[in-house]
């Protein structure tokens, strides 16, 4: 009998045999990758004795097709009573109404945490000559920064007034044909989302946890996430973890928590991948630092994502592409994001031995040159599969 996944009352989840999982599975080509990764997740979970009640739930333009809502309260509602879920990509809606459905989920579901571990795994393309030395998580802040969507458009009566009341209440000139965006930065959602990755880093043994910020320019917002996480540590994690300052750069066995600027961090991820460990940064740096290193391990099709309210129990994994409309329904592209984003969510679940067995039989699969056309395009002497062909030849190696 399929069971709802519950929280226990120290925070972690209880997760039954047969655990309900609600699920998207996408616009575009989530119609091709999403059958493609449940045939290896549910075959990866019965290895291991397990079974999932997958439950379908709707958003983006199936939703809006059936319902006439992009993002239905049913939907909102069953993530927010299962617990656990996870969703191919989605269309964003042009024009009204939602920005983005994916912005608008981790929202209303306030999940704090982006989740993004960056791994090369044997056999995949990579541009980089030492692809091996990328191992990283990255923890994305999900709920702050510009991304609180707190804009003004140039020219309207609300930028003017704005603009108006900057120059009189605080001495800010600011040109009169500007758009005005807001950059809430606040302790909570900093400490928080660094409090994740810092005891993430200790659960999985990991050496540091790199603070990554542009405080040197943004001193009361990025800089301050930055002190907040050196606060932190010490007052929370003293026994286990060490600021740079606080110990000369030598934590003993301690995690060592630094921090670096965001822009020489996109160098130095490039050429020293191995300093690098967990990374917790601010929502925008994020952003562009998981593309950024995605790329170096064999980028889009590959790379998962999680989306993590560790407080709540709350966490929604995902395919971190988008729709790619022109390949939708041709059982063509990877569908190795949204299978690794069911790896991570298994892990999360405390799934371990089903998510090793398909990392795998993944790289067995890429290790005898089976892939699909976009490593195919990158590889000598490659066999080119099937969306569907390379989900069964995992399922084989399993
Ligand atoms: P996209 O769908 O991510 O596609 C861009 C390119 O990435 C594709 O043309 C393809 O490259 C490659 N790609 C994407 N998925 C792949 C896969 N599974 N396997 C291999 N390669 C893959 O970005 P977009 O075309 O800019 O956006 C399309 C729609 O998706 C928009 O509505 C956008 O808003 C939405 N979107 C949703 C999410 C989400 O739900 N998480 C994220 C981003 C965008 P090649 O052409 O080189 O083969």
């Amino acid at each position: 009998m399929p069971e709802k996944i519950t929280q226990n009352a120290d925070g972690s989840l209880n997760v039954p045999n047969e655990p309900i999982i609600p699920f998207i599975e996408g616009d575009g080509t989530g119609v091709d990758i999403w059958p493609a990764a449940k045939l290896v997740m549910d075959a990866a979970a019965a290895k291991q004795g397990k079974t999932i009640g997958w439950m379908e739930v709707l958003a983006g333009q199936k939703a809006f097709d059936n319902t006439g809502s992009w993002l239905p309260d049913e939907t909102v509602g069953a993530f927010r009573e299962y617990l656990i879920g996870i969703k191919g990509p989605l269309t964003t809606p042009i024009g009204g109404g939602i920005r983005s459905l994916n912005v608008a989920l981790r929202q209303i579901l306030d999940l704090y945490v982006c989740l993004r571990p960056v791994r090369w795994f044997t056999g995949v393309p990579s541009p980089v000559k030492h692809p091996e030395k990328v191992d990283m998580v990255i923890f994305r802040e999900n709920t702050e920064d510009i991304y609180a969507g707190l804009e003004v458009e140039e020219g309207t009566p609300e930028a003017k007034r704005l603009i108006e009341m900057l120059h009189d209440e605080m001495g800010w000139t600011i040109r009169p044909d500007s758009g005005i965006g807001i950059k809430p930065i606040s302790e909570t959602g900093s400490k928080r989302l660094i409090r994740a990755a810092i005891e993430h880093a200790v659960r999985k043994g990991r050496k540091s946890v790199t603070i990554v910020h542009k405080g040197n320019i943004q001193k009361f917002t990025e800089g301050a996430f930055m002190n907040w996480g050196y606060e932190l540590t010490r007052e929370e994690f003293a026994d286990v973890a060490v600021g740079w300052d606080d110990c000369g750069g030598d934590p003993g066995d301690k995690v060592l928590v630094k921090d670096a600027i965001a822009d020489i961090t996109l160098q130095q991820v490039l050429t020293r991948p191995d300093e690098f460990d967990v990374i917790a940064t601010t929502n925008l740096n994020g952003d562009y630092l998981s593309d950024a290193l995605a790329a170096q391990v064999g980028g889009i099709g590959i790379a998962p994502g999680g989306n993590i309210n560790y407080v709540t129990g709350h966490g929604i994994f995902e395919a971190t592409h988008g729709t790619a409309p022109k390949y939708a329904g041709q059982d063509k592209v990877n569908p190795g994001s949204v299978l690794l984003s069911g790896v991570m969510m298994f892990e999360h679940l405390g799934w371990q031995d089903a998510a090793d067995d398909i990392v795998r039989a993944l790289e067995a699969t890429i290790g005898d040159k089976v892939v699909t056309y976009d490593f195919a395009r990158q590889m000598e002497g490659a066999t080119e599969v099937k969306c569907s062909e390379f989900a069964q030849a995992i399922v084989d190696r399993l």
